[in-house]
């Protein structure tokens, strides 16, 4: 370990796909924070914990750093702050520090809010790759994302899933996170549009669900931790072999 603070990216939930470089930093490193969420009865929920136990992380290593799910932005900001804090504190006593983080660290992902933090000319930072939660879910479901010229956009969230009408317009490969924000609209639209998608939620965990069938969305909850991939056109081959 060469830097003194690691983004390290833990892939969107199976451990088999946290990567081998990530593996290293994480053996290595003295302290470990991980996100989390924190409901109003004070119970804890961090997939990312899930992940560093599934891989047998020593938890005397683990520092959390939670926010309540419905928390004022500007007390995100005072966690964000009060970590960053505690990262920098930890790294001056000489601490080797890594922060993980779902899916890729660089990927609307809470490590942004560090790097925001953290003044990157004072302290050396690295950060491991990782798989985001839209490859898995494509992999998952074994179709391909995009194929010769086809365009794709990743949209954060919607304010309303009629919104999508314009995206597939202009995009072959449409994918939407934090899919919980249009959980009401969803079937609805994708009923009315006969839209070619793959949903999933929880990958890589004992309560994953992907699927393709609009049936199986009637009356899904849409978690959190969900996306959907739509296509403009169907799945099969856009070009035909002319030979005879
Ligand atoms: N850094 C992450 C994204 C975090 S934003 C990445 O690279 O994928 C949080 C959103 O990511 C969730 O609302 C959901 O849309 C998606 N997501 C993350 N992990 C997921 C999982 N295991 N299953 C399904 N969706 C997931």
């Amino acid at each position: 370990m060469s830097a003194e603070i690691y983004g390290v990216s833990l892939g969107p939930g199976d451990p088999d796909l946290v990567t081998v470089k990530a593996l290293k930093v994480l053996d290595q490193a003295d302290v470990i924070y991980y996100p989390g969420t924190i409901t109003a009865a004070g119970e804890v929920n961090s997939l990312a914990l899930e992940i560093l136990q599934a891989l047998d992380i020593p938890e005397s290593k683990l520092k959390s750093m939670l926010v309540a799910m419905k928390m004022p932005r500007d007390d995100t900001a005072c966690v964000y702050d009060a970590t960053a804090s505690s990262v920098l504190r930890d790294v001056k006593s000489g601490l080797r520090v890594a922060f993980v983080c779902l899916g890729d660290a660089g990927f609307y992902s809470t490590f942004g809010h560090l790097l925001e933090r953290i003044d990157a000319s004072s302290v050396s930072l690295e950060m491991i790759a990782g798989v985001p939660a839209f490859i898995a879910a494509g992999a998952r479901a074994g179709v391909s994302l995009t194929l010769r010229s086809d365009r794709m956009i990743v949209l954060p969230d919607l304010d309303n899933a009629d919104e999508l009408d314009g995206y597939l317009e202009r995009y072959e490969t449409v994918v939407v996170m934090k899919l919980s924000m249009i959980r009401d609209e969803l079937y609805t639209y994708l009923e009315k549009r006969g839209a070619v998608f793959v949903y999933a939620e929880h990958l890589g965990t004992s309560r994953e669900f992907v699927s393709r069938d609009l049936a199986d969305l009637r009356s899904r909850s849409i978690p959190y931790f969900s996306l959907i991939i739509l296509f403009r056109k169907d799945l099969s081959p856009s070009d035909t072999c002319q030979e005879r």
